[in-house]
């Protein structure tokens, strides 16, 4: 059931159900994928999921947090103490509304957006805030079940070209080659579109639509699982 989409009255009937809120990110994603394409991986999860689990799906959060694509054209990031603030006075607003059980379920894996989320949820574990919650990234999902032919595969490559070209094909402009960043080991540097010019982590090469479509339907199986281990 999405919130988007649903009455007061509505709400009132299905609040005791899960609740998965969507976080993506606007970000580059290579020369041939949607800024939009964390936030649109996961809320079609998440309203898949909530299909077959009778979970809420609240609207997305669109921002994110981005470190190593922040120079690239297009990224908007937000820092991690206002992800954080911001997942909390969300669930806040939930628990207000009599929801208890939650999944953060995020499109975008940067490690600093996930430490962001998961700090969010500690606190409210450990505010005795939530009955449950859990917080997790595609990336967390995928396994070498998926068989994904690309090795190290993480941004705008085989998987999400592929769950794009399922998702929304209409926004998969053409393919360029496999490529990944060259950033240098421990040092930090400012002029991240240096080490990595094309934004890609991955084989675009190797998406196909079919391959969007088994990888949907994987990582849809693992976000249930999730679902029902927060119902319990
Ligand atoms: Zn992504």
């Amino acid at each position: 059931m999405y919130i988007e989409a649903i009455s007061m009255l509505e709400f009132e009937q299905e609040r005791g159900r899960v609740v998965i809120i969507p976080f993506g990110s606007i970000e580059e994603h290579g020369p041939h994928l949607p800024l939009a394409t964390d936030t649109t991986t996961a809320y079609e999860l998440a309203i898949a999921a909530g299909e077959k689990t009778k979970a809420l799906v609240a609207p997305p959060v669109y921002y994110g947090v981005c470190r190593s694509t922040k120079e690239h054209p297009g990224t908007i990031t937000i820092s991690a103490s206002v992800l954080r603030r911001l997942a909390k006075d969300i669930i806040k607003g939930f628990v207000r509304q009599r929801c208890q059980r939650f999944v953060l379920f995020s499109g975008h894996a940067g490690t600093i957006h996930m430490a962001a989320l998961k700090e969010a949820g500690e606190d409210l574990v450990e505010e005795n805030v939530v009955k449950r919650i859990a917080v997790v990234s595609i990336l967390d999902l995928v396994d070498k079940d998926l068989k994904l032919e690309t090795e190290n595969d993480s941004h705008a490559g085989e998987l999400e070209t592929s769950l794009m070209l399922y998702l929304r094909p209409q926004w998969v402009k053409e393919f360029p080659k496999e490529d990944y960043p060259y950033f240098p080991k421990f040092l930090l540097v400012k002029e991240k579109r240096k080490y990595w010019p094309t934004g890609i982590w991955g084989n675009p090469q190797a998406a196909s639509r079919e391959k969007g479509e088994r990888f949907f339907h994987y990582l849809l199986g693992k976000l249930i699982k999730v679902v029902e281990m927060v119902k319990e």
